[in-house]
């Protein structure tokens, strides 16, 4: 049985597989002093007072006290380093080219125009604005009853609501973001080019700057302020849904080459397993899928910053690297004008989790990018231009990522978690993957795969990134529904507004 985890040999700390008692002797001649809990740091060698503390080879802080052999190192026992500088970061000396070869080359997507193809086939009712949930929420209700049995080559009715569109400072530099986040919405691969657009008539998001003036016709935006009172406007909204209904019904899945999908990878509730299991296998599978041609985005700014020169070391160019910069100073500027830095980051359930700090958190996190070249980086909820391993700056925070990625257009997300957490989206599917086989054993209708085997040497990161491979086509593919699609659990779509509230 394995006692711990060291990941790099210059580790002087590795990670215990499961409870240790005090007085286990996990090497020859090396005892612990003390009962270390899962997932957390034993320090392999003595420690002295400001030395390093070393786990991906990395340098995680520095020794506050002696640290003696044997001993748990837990949060409150290291400072942090200062932040890698974002000044010319050396570009192109980690450009892999031996990328591991896909075992599948096609899967089965609805066929879009002018972008990625579709994962699922859903009609997609668009909202300027928060004002128009409640009535909107009541005609999803009947059209789902009423209208969606009589189509069934369509899977779903999804309301795009929002807490955007009014009492905003929609002019502020910044509200770009949120603008182009729902802009982008309505273009989602998954709602196969039907625009349906509600609105209440005074907000200051228009549906003229939601789908452009050209789009903002009676076909496709119904205004509730134009019609007599609920019953008229519930009226109006399942009218123009039953078109939209039969303009999708004949949508059909095709056989498309990989470079058809495009994906996400977020991580949330992570604990320090997560950087050796889950995240591991998800970055093997990125680059399985990358090598035949697919586009796969990793996120979560907070969650780089400590690594960024590992990832500028994989960009192909300056001008990657240079945007992958402006992204970094842009999110510490936004830190710093609340006070705060990237140590604001991880929680509670991080840390009981064995995560001391953010660049421990940083270093699990961007393993699931995989290896592959950086071709593109984005800013939150843009959409990309390229092919391949794509960092798109986002929040890290789970329900802000979410929507920041569908904006993108993703057909699906593959979901990383320590800690466990039910999140989902109601856009596309998202996959959950766990870093330590307890969670599994816990959460065994939550849990669409368990890296946990990896730990414990029971798989390999290769195994379990092959399984996630076919997984993801399987789910892309409608073939399979992750357990959070079947349970119908979906996250309310927070979308990310760095701008003024009015
Ligand atoms: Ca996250």
């Amino acid at each position: 049985m394995r006692y711990f985890v060291k990941i790099n040999e210059k580790d002087n700390v590795a990670i215990a597989v499961r409870d240790l008692a005090a007085d286990t002797e996990i090497l020859p001649g090396l005892v612990l002093r003390q009962d270390i809990p899962q997932a957390h740091k034993i320090a392999l060698r003595d420690i002295p007072e400001g030395g390093e503390i070393v786990r991906y080879g990395v340098v995680l802080g520095y020794a506050l006290s002696d640290i003696p052999a044997g001993s748990w190192i837990n949060e409150k026992m290291l400072r942090l380093p200062p932040p890698p500088a974002l000044d010319d970061m050396p570009y192109g000396t980690n450009i892999r080219t031996d990328l591991p070869k896909a075992p599948r080359k096609t899967w089965m997507g609805y066929k879009t125009p002018g972008g990625y193809a579709g994962t699922r086939n859903i009609l997609g009712i668009q909202t300027t604005v928060q004002c128009v949930q409640g009535v909107l929420d009541a005609a999803v209700e009947r059209i789902r009853k009423e209208l969606l049995p009589r189509y069934p080559n369509v899977d779903d009715v999804v309301a795009i609501n929002h807490a955007y569109g009014c009492g905003v400072a929609i002019n502020a530099p910044e509200a770009k973001i949120p603008i182009r986040a729902l802009q982008n919405l309505c273009q989602h691969p998954n709602f196969g080019g039907q625009l349906m657009v509600v609105a209440l008539g005074c907000e200051k998001l228009t549906a003229d700057m939601l789908v452009g003036p050209e789009n903002n016709t009676p076909e496709n935006v119904v205004v509730l302020q134009e019609h007599k009172g609920f019953e008229a406007g519930v009226s109006a909204i399942m009218a123009m849904a039953d078109k939209k209904l039969a303009a999708l019904d004949k949508r059909l899945r095709q056989e498309l080459p990989l470079s058809d999908l495009l994906i996400g990878m977020q991580c949330g509730g992570s604990d320090a397993f997560s950087g050796v299991t889950a995240n591991p296998a998800a970055g093997y599978a990125a680059d399985l899928l990358v090598s035949e041609g697919a586009t796969v985005l990793f996120s979560e700014v907070t969650e780089v910053r400590d690594g960024v020169h590992f990832i500028a070391s994989r960009c192909r160019d300056a001008y990657t690297r240079d945007r992958l910069a402006a992204e970094m100073n842009w999110y510490d500027s936004y830190l710093s004008e609340a006070s705060v830095d990237r140590s604001a980051n991880p929680t509670p359930g991080n840390k009981k989790g064995g995560l001391s700090n953010i660049v421990e958190k940083a270093m699990g996190s961007i393993a699931k990018s995989g290896s592959a070249p950086i071709e593109e980086v984005l800013s939150p909820a843009q959409r990309p231009t390229k092919h391949g391993m794509i960092f798109a700056a986002t929040p890290a925070s789970d329900i802000v990522c979410g929507p920041c990625q569908l904006a993108s257009g993703i057909g699906l997300q593959v979901f990383m978690t320590g800690r466990g957490t039910p999140y989902g989206l109601a856009a596309a599917p998202v996959i959950k993957v766990c870093s330590r086989n307890e969670l599994a054993e816990q959460w065994p209708d939550l849990i669409d795969l368990c890296a946990g085997p990896i730990a414990t040497g029971d798989k390999t990161i290769k195994q379990v990134g092959e399984e996630l491979f076919s997984l993801i086509l399987d789910v892309a593919s409608g073939v399979k529904k992750p357990w959070a699609e079947k349970h119908g659990l979906h996250n309310f779509l927070c979308i990310f507004n760095p701008a003024p509230i009015t």
